[in-house]
């Protein structure tokens, strides 16, 4: 399954991901850095500590300076200790008096477990004496560790925060600048919905000319040419459709006169022929100006309250001899005094083109049934046959016009197509629906749902 993750989710993602790459990486090189200084600066400390308190010592002041090493702050890493390594003075006595003395070399030495840096002088009471003083001063390498740790958990309360600004303040901002995208998503969403081509793109004019608003005018231009072709389109059927009518229906007076006055029988086949083609054609022409007139708003609306029963009894009558052919038998059931707001000719044809498909798809004595019902404020007319059924492949594109499951099987009766787009333009005209269920093999049932 394909997870939906939207543009500004994945910028804000990114860039967040990068900035804490990027924050990390300066982090640990600043780190590293003051670390290092550190370290430098403890061993700097260390040496001349050592060196100064080793001037002092041994001359005339000697006293001073080793009340100073026992107790000034500026002293607090130097102990002074007789050439034996027995203790004279000093701050620092920890462990690091068991470290062997080594003249003037800055080291590091391990004693149980912890690192420190040492440095030592040794004094001679008179020059070339054994006798004397070594100065040591140390310092615990953990202390730099401790000064480094404390920056690391300061990194660590601020790197998140820094990230959480950055990821908040970024989506902002995209979501912002994909503002015109929601607004193209929900125009297209609503042009499909609807069907309605009618629909724009909304810009805002104080809005910034970037790429995505300049997207926004190109796709409404493109809207514009799109509704100006299916406006062509729609008047092109429907002068064509216009066009033929005449001469389909010299054609057909004429036929019918040829099939009247032919004497023998091959005159009267194919007169017979001329007849039910153009009767056809006639049909096909009636239907496609229909829709035309619907789709462009002038089909005449005459909605008036009208007996539903009285519609149902017409169209079942018209469909009984069609029926009597595979011996289908139409049952009816509208309760009484069924009225509903509807204009009475294009119900009509629209019931009638549902039972006539009932009976074209369905099988030698079976039933179609016509039942109408209020259910709330609507009303429900259901026509059901128990004939060949849809498979699911095909159902959804049954409305589309000239869509035909089997082309041989429906030749028979002439089908166009077009029965069903008709069916529904008509009972969206009423601001109603109509849903189809079918189980191939089993029967179709169409359920239109009027609003009254
Ligand atoms: P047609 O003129 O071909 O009947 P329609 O628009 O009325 O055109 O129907 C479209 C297609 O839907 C038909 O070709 C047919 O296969 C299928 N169809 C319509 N009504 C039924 C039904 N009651 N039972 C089975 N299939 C149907």
């Amino acid at each position: 399954m394909k997870r939906f993750t939207s543009i500004k989710t994945r910028i804000t993602i990114w860039y967040t991901a990068l900035m804490l790459v990027l924050i990390s990486f300066v982090l640990t090189v600043v780190g590293t850095l003051s670390y290092q200084i550190s370290i430098d600066n403890i061993e700097n400390d260390v040496k001349l500590q050592v060196s100064e308190v080793a001037q002092k010592v041994g001359m005339r002041h000697s006293r001073e300076i080793f009340h100073q090493v026992d107790s000034n702050e500026e002293f607090k890493n130097v102990s002074i200790y007789f050439e034996t390594g027995e203790y004279v003075v000093g701050q620092y006595l920890y462990d690091v008096s068991s470290i062997p003395f080594s003249m003037e070399k800055l080291r590091r030495e391990n004693v149980g477990g912890e690192e420190y840096i040492v440095y030592d002088i040794f004094k001679p009471s008179r020059p070339g004496d054994n006798r004397g003083y070594w100065i040591r001063g140390a310092e615990s390498v953990n202390y730099a560790k401790v000064l480094g740790n404390s920056v690391f958990f300061i990194i660590l309360i601020v790197i998140p925060l820094i990230l959480l600004l950055t990821a908040l303040g970024g989506y902002y901002i995209t979501k912002k600048a994909f503002m015109p995208v929601n607004n193209i998503i929900k125009t297209a969403n609503e042009i499909s919905a609807q069907s309605d081509i009618k629909q724009r793109i909304k810009i805002n004019p104080d809005s910034k000319q970037d790429e995505l608003h300049n997207l926004a005018i190109t796709l409404n231009h493109m809207l514009d040419k799109i509704e100006n072709l299916i406006k062509q389109e729609k008047q092109f059927t429907s002068d064509a459709s216009h066009e033929l009518r005449t001469p389909i229906s010299v054609i057909l007076a004429q036929g019918e006169y040829l099939l009247d006055i032919s004497k023998d029988e091959k005159e009267k086949e194919l007169a017979q022929t001329i007849v039910d083609k153009s009767k056809q054609v006639s049909k096909l022409i009636s239907r496609l100006l229909l829709l035309a007139r619907i789709d462009q708003n002038r089909q005449k609306f005459n909605r008036e309250k009208v007996d539903l029963g009285v519609i149902i009894d017409v169209a079942v009558d018209s469909m009984k001899k069609l029926a009597a052919q595979k011996d289908i038998l139409i049952f009816s059931n509208v309760p009484e005094g069924t009225i509903i707001d509807a204009d009475e000719s294009l119900l009509l044809s629209a019931i009638t083109n549902l039972i006539s498909n009932g009976i074209k798809y369905g099988k030698e004595s079976g039933h179609v049934s016509v039942s109408a019902s209020k259910v709330g404020n609507n009303t429900e007319i259901v026509i059901a046959d128990n004939g060949v059924g849809i498979s699911t492949e095909h159902i959804d594109k049954i409305w589309t016009r000239f869509y035909r499951v089997d082309d041989v099987r429906n030749d028979d009766y002439g089908s166009n197509g077009l029965g069903l787009s008709m069916v529904k333009s008509i009972v969206e005209l009423h601001g109603g629906t109509i849903t189809v269920h079918s189980v191939l093999g089993e029967g179709t049932e169409f359920r239109i749902i009027m609003k009254n």
